[in-house]
């Protein structure tokens, strides 16, 4: 059984009289432990189908069915909870909390999880460690470069050990040296084992992948196996 099945999905935005259908008819299966890249030209659909992986929005119509529960159809609260649980997020602007240590930072989602504090600060040393960034644990954002911030942002997202990871263009803000050493990370989380949804729009990023999705005006037009993985360790 795949860890996503999405089943003809669509999402459609009502805007006063206008219909905008995001997503047409989506259907797509991802299997535990894929790296997958999510392509497609601004308007096409990404953002939409990010959002209903990630459990941050329901689709209008079809289904979706994560590590084996139907979420197509659940309340906010519902979500918010299977998105605790299954979810890492990695975005462009890092989204950390400015005024928190890295540790504060990394180690925030154990607390919606119940973590007592000894535990969560335990945790969060030892994810901070394993992104190379065991001695900046008491660095705050804005002392840290942005490969750092981003390194710090990766940890957090694997803190609660999610099943699948989602990454919104993480290495937009980054220059190119840095977004290869991104990238080398995120690798290296995949070949742990973890699953991976990348958005990109740098083909060069996207050969990282082991498999391309490239989207078109709410379909999907395009999904294959990359034959041509970069290997930059
Ligand atoms: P991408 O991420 O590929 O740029 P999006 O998923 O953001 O594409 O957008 C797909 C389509 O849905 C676009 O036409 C966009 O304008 C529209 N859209 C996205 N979000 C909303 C929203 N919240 N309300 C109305 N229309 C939206
Ligand atoms: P601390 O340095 O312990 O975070 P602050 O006075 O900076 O203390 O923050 C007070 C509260 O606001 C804390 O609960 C902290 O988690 C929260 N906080 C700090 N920065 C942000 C932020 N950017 N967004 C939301 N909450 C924040």
């Amino acid at each position: 059984q795949p860890l996503i099945t999405i089943k003809e999905i669509g999402r459609k935005y009502v805007i006063g009289s206008e219909v905008i259908h995001a997503l047409k008819s989506v259907s797509l299966d991802i299997n535990k432990g894929e790296f997958v890249a999510l392509m497609g030209p601004s308007g096409s659909g990404k953002s939409t189908l990010m959002n209903i992986l990630g459990c941050l929005d329901t689709p209008s119509s079809g289904t979706y069915i994560l590590n084996g529960t139907n979420v197509s159809h659940m309340t906010d609260d519902a979500l918010a909870e299977v998105r605790n649980q299954e979810i890492g997020f990695v975005f462009q602007t890092f989204n950390l909390l400015p005024r928190s240590t890295a540790l504060d930072n990394v180690a925030l989602p154990l607390i919606y999880a119940g973590t007592s504090k000894k535990d969560r600060q335990a945790r969060a040393a030892k994810a901070l460690e394993n992104v190379n960034l065991g001695n900046r644990m008491d660095h705050k954002p804005n002392e840290l470069s942005g490969g750092q911030r981003q390194r710090v942002a990766v940890a957090r997202a694997l803190i609660n050990d999610p099943s699948i990871i989602l990454a919104d263009e993480p290495t937009g803000n980054l220059d190119t040296k840095t977004s290869i050493e991104i990238m080398g990370l995120l690798e290296e989380i995949h070949s742990k084992g973890n699953t991976i949804i990348l958005v990109t729009h740098e083909e060069d990023i996207a050969q990282h992948a082991h498999r391309i999705v490239r989207m078109r005006d709410g379909l999907i037009e395009n999904d294959y196996l990359n034959t041509d993985i970069k290997n930059v360790s």
